[in-house]
């Protein structure tokens, strides 16, 4: 019996309601639903999107930070309440990624036919082990408070994998176990960046990083890559970013979105410039480090010389286990730093879930290296489906796309598509301009749900997760590619 069985494939196919879909152009996404019928939506002062058919469905709003200010503004108050936020939640951007996800989620249950390739998660259900070590948890009463940096058992499984695996050692108090690798990327920037200090992000970035730092309230530097690069820094680039004020580095490998993983000479050198600046530390995001295909090989920042002194180590079990739901994700710093983590999580949300942690032991404990056959059987999957989708997406004119070497994500260049001052053009649809719009039309038209590369700091480029099935997968191409043919679709410059 297969360790992981897969999700069954869409159930949903009903009629075309792509009518219903809608999304605001240049906007940040924010997504609600109605069952009231639906208004046309005003692009840029015209009315667009005439449909004939009754518009009752679902409507993605999306506003943007003024336009929510103004609507807020204008609501009724009240009367007596302050309802000013705190500016650094206040200035935080909701998640593209979750929001379209949710959105997505939400159009299939009402029985739209939508794909979504939105999510950043495995469509493989957690390893049998793992669930099954969960259940017995809950029956053998372990549902009791962890302690707070987790279980004394879980800290020491982690020491000996990353030990086993990546070359570097630690002890149990250095491992802070918490609610998902989110937290601990959040703990380790609320700890150590703060005013005054800057904190280089890499453009593309994972959609949380800037808005952690924003929280922070440190400022952050944006590197930003493009294909050329394959989506990597490079070690001078660093070199002219680095000011006295630069308190981190946040490197993700292989990375999301772009899949793109550093070859351990890059990383090498961009290590050694790390450590001639005794201010700088790495936050070194490896949770896609089993998700990764040769002849690319994932290498610890860690590892390197004097930099285990520097480096936070982020990593969890969403991704390798496919155990988004069950929260649990870890870091792993010296002492110093993970006596603070502690602290802060003890303030936020104490230990991370009992019932999780001893379904991810058995994972360790029963699967062996790497998570086994099991994690093993994901991975391959995985490069057989990214091999596909690259193909399919080169045979699109104008999409430029690099091989990704790991995750699941294929983050394709649309810029001679929809990029320019004018973008692409749709008879019916309109200017298409920008990551967001092209989003948009593939929503509506192809009824695909994708992310925006402005979500991660690229509006170059769209996200695709191929974490699903092959047919779904086939069948989401086969709809990009009808709604980017050249004969519909008019290439930037060429209207
Ligand atoms: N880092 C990266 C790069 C991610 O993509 C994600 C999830 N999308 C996380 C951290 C957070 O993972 P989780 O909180 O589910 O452990």
């Amino acid at each position: 019996m297969p360790h992981f069985r897969r999700h069954s494939a869409e159930k949903n196919n009903r009629a075309n309601n792509n009518n219903n879909l809608r999304l605001r152009k240049n906007d940040e996404m924010k997504t609600t639903t109605t069952t009231s019928a639906t208004t046309r939506i005003p692009r840029n002062g015209r009315r667009i999107f005439r449909s004939r058919r009754p518009r009752v469905g679902v409507v993605l709003v999306v506003k943007n930070k003024s336009q929510s200010g103004e609507a807020a503004e204008n609501a009724p108050k009240a009367s007596g309440v302050d309802r000013s936020l705190n500016p650094r939640v206040r200035d935080l951007n909701e998640s593209k990624t979750v929001a379209l996800t949710d959105l997505a989620r939400t159009l299939k249950e009402r029985g739209e036919d939508v794909i979504g390739l939105a999510a950043g998660e495995p469509d493989f259900e957690t390893p049998d082990v793992c669930a099954k070590a969960g259940i017995r948890a809950i029956e053998c009463g372990k549902t009791k408070y962890s302690p707070n940096p987790g279980t004394v058992p879980l800290r020491t499984a982690i020491c000996e994998k990353l030990k086993r695996e990546n070359g570097v050692e630690y002890k149990p108090n250095e491992i802070v176990i918490s609610n998902g690798a989110k937290q601990s990327v959040t703990q380790a920037v609320l700890t150590c960046c703060g005013p005054g200090d800057e904190v280089i992000v890499p453009a593309p970035y994972w959609v949380s990083y800037p808005e952690m730092v924003t929280l922070s309230g440190a400022e952050k530097v944006i590197l930003k890559t493009d294909i050329k690069s394959n989506f990597l820094i490079t070690p001078e680039q660093l070199e002219k970013a680095i000011t006295p004020k630069s308190r981190m580095l946040i490197l993700c490998s292989p990375s999301n979105p772009s899949g793109a993983v550093y070859s351990r000479e890059t990383l090498e050198k961009i290590c050694e410039i790390v450590t001639k600046h005794p201010r700088l530390l790495v936050l070194w995001d490896e949770i896609y480090e089993h998700i990764i295909y040769a002849p690319n090989e994932h290498v610890s920042a860690a590892s390197f010389p004097n930099m285990w002194e520097r480096t936070i180590v982020v990593n969890g079990f969403s991704k390798s286990f496919a155990m988004t739901g069950w929260r649990l994700g870890y870091s792993a710093a010296p002492e110093y730093f993970s006596k603070a983590f502690n602290m802060l999580q003890s303030q936020l949300t104490s230990g991370p879930s009992s019932i999780a942690q001893e379904a991810a032991l058995a994972g360790y404990v029963e699967l062996g290296d790497k998570g086994g056959a099991p994690v093993e059987l994901m991975r391959k999957k995985f490069q057989e489906r990214r091999d596909y989708v690259i193909e399919r997406l080169r045979k699109i004119d104008g999409v430029a796309i690099e091989t990704p070497g790991g995750a699941f994500y294929a983050f394709p260049d649309v810029t001679k598509l929809c990029g320019g001052d004018k973008g692409g053009f749709v008879e019916g649809f309109g200017p298409v301009k920008g990551s967001d719009e092209m989003c948009r039309y593939l929503l509506q038209e192809a009824r695909v749900a994708l992310v925006p590369g402005s979500a991660f700091g690229v509006d170059e480029c769209i996200r695709i997760s191929y974490a699903a099935s092959d047919e779904t997968l086939e069948k989401a191409l086969d709809r990009i590619t009808e709604a980017l043919d050249p004969k519909k679709f008019k290439r930037s410059g060429s209207w």
